[in-house]
């Protein structure tokens, strides 16, 4: 029985279906740079849902999206687009940046061992269909047009600040001074922007006779829409995105079609690194590659992200990374053990489907795991349900390393202990050591 913490709720609930195939839409990147590791957290611990959810029987359609359009550099209606930002930048074109950022996102999440999505949805492949929604808002009596946009009056949605428990009449009197706009509300958004002449947009649809571009927001609903058909099961996101992304595309698609969104709403807290917020102008954005110069795997990233929980506030630091290594490759050697002798599992693997049915914990599965005795079926359920490719990065020897060994362990019997040293540096020099214990030697992987 799987339970997750429902944000439109504010409790933790069993999950239950709304048909057949459980509809899930992720809010993806925005591809003007490389990811960083506080991006890839959310990817990471989503994969882990779509994983416990087929645990659990479940069929799964998950949309991911791309937003390669619309996303202000703030969250709100003002500053630059931040693809035009990167574009700038590179000196390149917004569609060679998008493209770049694509493809390099999609090999961060490939090397990651994450679940490809069933749909992975391009915001520019959907312009039309922003279209044809912001006309339909404007039909059902929602919007309203300023030189600026097309706006979306939040007055008019009764539930407008009771996703995110907004204080509405706070943010009116906070946002007075510089409220000199042509908003109705501090809290209106733009569904569509409008190109002024003169303004830099590379991306640019004609509507209403003008060049614009759709809003950030309306590309989540109007993919959910299309690709899924609402009210969705789940739809997943950082913390960030309750106050303003989500509840705005909340507030679109009741504008559009009158239905709820979404049943579950679920979201994954930020990370720090060294205890300071993640920031260039602290320089401590890292990227996978950046943690690859530094000696760590894809695969170590995800047992650090992993070994805390969603919900929780974590505290990245090199030390924690090689922990999280220095875990992995115990894990990987508990497997190779299984190779050289019969493990049998004590059922603590049904003890870590339990703490991953509860609220994803994954934090407290991997502490069952670390005191559990499993056999190498249960391995493979591990690496069903994380992806941590436990399996595939630990093969068994061959047979010329298994002479090595024998070999070494015919010198040790003879006394011959200046042979014996030598197989032992022959054998590390493949990434293999020997572990003497009570019942003869134990080969271990070293790295
Ligand atoms: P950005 O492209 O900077 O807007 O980031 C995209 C998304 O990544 C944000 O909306 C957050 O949900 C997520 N994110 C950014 N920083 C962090 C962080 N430090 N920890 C976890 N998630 C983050
Ligand atoms: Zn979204």
């Amino acid at each position: 029985m799987l339970k997750l913490h429902n944000t439109a709720t504010n409790k933790t609930e069993q999950f239950k279906p709304l048909s057949d195939v459980v509809k899930i839409y992720t809010c993806g990147p925005t591809v003007y740079s490389y990811a960083h590791i506080g991006n890839l957290t959310a990817y990471i611990y989503w994969d882990l849902l779509i994983r416990s959810l087929r645990m659990n029987g479940f069929k799964v359609k998950r949309v991911l999206n791309m937003t390669d359009v619309g996303h202000l550099v703030s969250d709100g209606d003002e500053g630059e687009d931040k693809l035009e930002k990167g574009a700038r930048r590179e000196g390149k074109t917004v569609w060679e940046v998008a493209d770049y950022y694509i493809d390099a996102f999609i090999k961060d999440y490939n090397s990651l061992e994450l679940i490809k999505p069933d749909v992975l949805a391009r915001a520019t492949d959907y312009i039309e269909a922003d279209i044809k929604a912001v006309d339909l808002m404007a039909e059902h009596g929602f919007t309203y047009e300023t030189q600026d946009g097309i706006y979306f009056d939040t007055a008019k949605f009764a539930d407008y600040a009771k996703f995110a428990n907004l204080d509405l009449a706070g943010l009116q009197a906070g946002a007075r001074v510089e409220f000199s706009n042509e908003k109705h509300n501090a809290s209106d958004f733009a569904v569509w922007k409008f190109i002024k002449p003169g303004e830099k947009h590379a991306m640019r649809w004609d509507y209403l006779g003008k060049p614009g571009y759709p809003g950030w927001h309306l590309e989540c609903s109007v993919i959910i829409d299309a690709e899924l058909g609402g009210p969705i099961d789940i739809h997943t996101g950082g913390i960030d995105h309750i106050p303003v992304h989500h509840t705005n595309e909340i507030a679109e698609y009741h504008a559009m079609t009158g239905r709820e969104l979404s049943k579950y709403w679920l979201h994954c807290n930020f990370i720090m690194i060294d205890g300071k917020k993640i920031s260039k102008s602290l320089g401590n954005i890292y990227t996978l590659s950046d943690l690859a110069e530094r000696g760590f795997s894809p695969m170590d990233y995800k047992m650090w992200v992993l070994s805390g929980h969603y919900q929780g506030t974590r505290n990245f630091t090199f030390e924690s990374l090689e922990g999280a290594k220095a875990r992995r490759l115990a894990w990987r050697n508990r497997i190779a053990e299984c190779y050289q002798k019969e493990v049998k599992g004590d059922n603590s693997i049904d003890k870590v489907l339990d703490a991953v049915n509860n609220n994803l914990n994954s934090a407290e599965a991997f502490a069952v795991i670390d005191g559990a005795a499993l056999s190498l079926d249960d391995w493979k359920k591990v690496d069903e349900l994380f992806g941590l490719r436990l399996i595939e990065d630990t093969p068994d020897i061959d047979d010329s390393l298994r002479e090595l060994i024998d070999e070494r362990q015919k010198a040790r019997d003879a006394h011959d202990f200046a042979r014996a040293d030598k197989l032992r540096d022959l054998l590390a020099e493949k990434g293999i050591t020997v572990r003497d214990t009570a019942d003869g030697g134990v080969w271990e992987y070293l790295y």
